[in-house]
């Protein structure tokens, strides 16, 4: 057993991969069409997929991946689950867009309203474009011109949320910290000068900040369990001071993108007793197609055009293949209560045996997870410790690195960043939490060696 667990693996060939970078980083920059898919923090040709079924990815070159990525979020049910792929199969009979109203959208909007309890939603085709779009109407229901977000909290690329965003943004290309505000060239300074930033899980630094503008601020931005600085988890004391925001005439946006129908049906808002004024979705929502969404009481919902005057349009939005797979996707959540327990079990055995297979082999880990999302920070503190993205930043990311290629030689796809989460799905059984503690096992010892060396 122990000589197995030893043995270096065969490295899988990746050929057909590398071709296929190659070609698109003449096409594309940086090869890739989102940033954090191009491997750059953990090093190597990240690995172009073929497909997708269940758990598993299967790349260019025949190699059968176990996927905690589940691309990025929306596969909460594993890949090219036949509801979902039944649905789009029928949506697509009757036409791909039609620029005007259908049935699936209302359907999707009765369904999103009632397992979240907000009054109205406005379906767009992306997370960013939710979150921009929720962020234009609290400037226009407050008249007034500035936000809070929280340092390594990420709620897409619109240019005011660009500052001290987590994510892509918080590893380059040596795996250390981006620069501080703004995180991205071509955001002017006056955008992100409007853009008012505050420590995740600081109580006392959100009430000074309240305290000495909250006259001025349009609305507080957060994500309520965060994804984009690897999973932190917010403090009771933390979410009682954000919802103080809303004494001072802001309004209170929870960003549910990514824990949105992920955490439970009614989300992190639902899981944690939040009342958010507004809340945006993306990912799960569209069950993998370009879904985003956002949503909240009427009289908030009212102010977007054509009701109100708070202009947002979208030429594909509500899209009919989107529509389909979205609803596919949140009936069958709904139709297994027990998914979430499920989720949840899998997640808590992973993190329980990540623990002792990083403890046997002397690498110091602390895992954060909740349902299903986990990630296992490489420092040395108590499990459930890292609460803001300084404690985050702590990581060491090297070893993190050498730790996902230890898993991707041995078949398991985890995410390519030190500052993301994993994601589990419904389809992820015994065999995959076998298969990755043993994968785990082999590579703790791996980075151990190294570690000690
Ligand atoms: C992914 C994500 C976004 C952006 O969504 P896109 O669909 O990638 O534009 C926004 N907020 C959070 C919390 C996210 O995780």
């Amino acid at each position: 057993m122990t000589t197995e667990l030893q043995a270096a693996p065969t490295p899988a060939p990746t050929a057909h991969s590398e071709a296929l970078f190659a070609r698109a980083r003449a096409v594309t920059p940086g090869g890739v069409n989102s940033p954090v898919r191009a491997f750059r923090s953990v090093g190597g040709t990240p690995r172009f997929i073929a497909r997708a079924d269940g758990a598993y990815l299967t790349d260019a070159d025949g190699t059968r991946l176990l996927d905690y990525i589940g691309s990025w979020g929306p596969m909460i049910l594993g890949h090219n689950h036949p509801a979902v792929r039944g649905a789009i199969a029928d949506a697509l009979q009757y036409g791909t867009s039609f620029g005007a109203p259908g049935e699936r959208e209302v359907l999707l909007a009765e369904l999103v309203t009632r397992l979240t309890g907000v009054d109205r939603v406005r379906f767009v085709s992306s997370g960013t474009e939710a979150t921009m779009s929720a962020l234009r109407l609290a400037r226009g229901v407050t008249g007034r011109k500035f936000i809070v977000k929280f340092r390594g909290n990420y709620h897409g690329h619109a240019d005011g949320l660009l500052v001290e965003a987590g994510s892509g943004l918080l590893t380059n290309a040596d795996g250390a910290l981006g620069a501080a505000a703004p995180s991205s060239a071509g955001v002017p300074e006056e955008y992100a000068g409007l853009t008012l930033v505050s420590e995740y899980n600081d109580p006392a630094a959100l009430d000074a900040l309240m305290a000495a503008r909250g006259s001025e601020v349009a609305a507080v931005i957060f994500e309520p369990v965060v994804g984009n600085a690897g999973v932190l988890i917010p403090t009771p004391e933390f979410l009682a001071a954000l919802h103080r925001v809303k004494t001072h005439g802001a309004l209170l946006i929870a960003d549910e993108v990514m824990t949105g129908f992920r955490l439970s049906l009614g989300g992190a808002t639902g899981l944690l007793g939040l009342r958010p004024d507004l809340i945006c979705w993306g990912k799960i929502i569209g069950g993998g197609l370009p879904v985003g969404a956002y949503g909240g009481r009427a009289e908030v919902m009212d102010f977007v055009s054509p009701q109100g005057p708070v202009y947002q349009a979208g030429t594909l939005s509500g899209n009919p293949l989107a529509m389909a797979a979205g609803l596919a996707t949140l009936s069958a959540l709904e139709a297994d209560p027990d998914l979430y327990a499920r989720l949840g079990a899998y997640t808590t055995a992973l993190a329980d045996g990540l623990r002792d297979a990083a403890s046997a082999a002397g690498v110091p880990i602390s895992i954060n997870h909740i349902g299903s999302m986990l990630t296992a920070f490489h420092l040395d503190a108590p499990d459930g410790s890292v609460r803001t993205y300084t404690d985050a930043a702590a990581s060491d990311t090297k070893a993190f690195a050498r730790w996902f290629q230890g898993m991707l030689g041995r078949g398991v796809y985890w995410a390519p960043s030190q500052f993301e989460s994993i994601f589990v799905s419904g389809v992820h059984g015994d065999a995959e939490l076998n298969a990755t503690l043993d994968a785990a096992r082999a590579a703790y010892v791996d980075l151990g060696r190294e570690l000690g060396a």
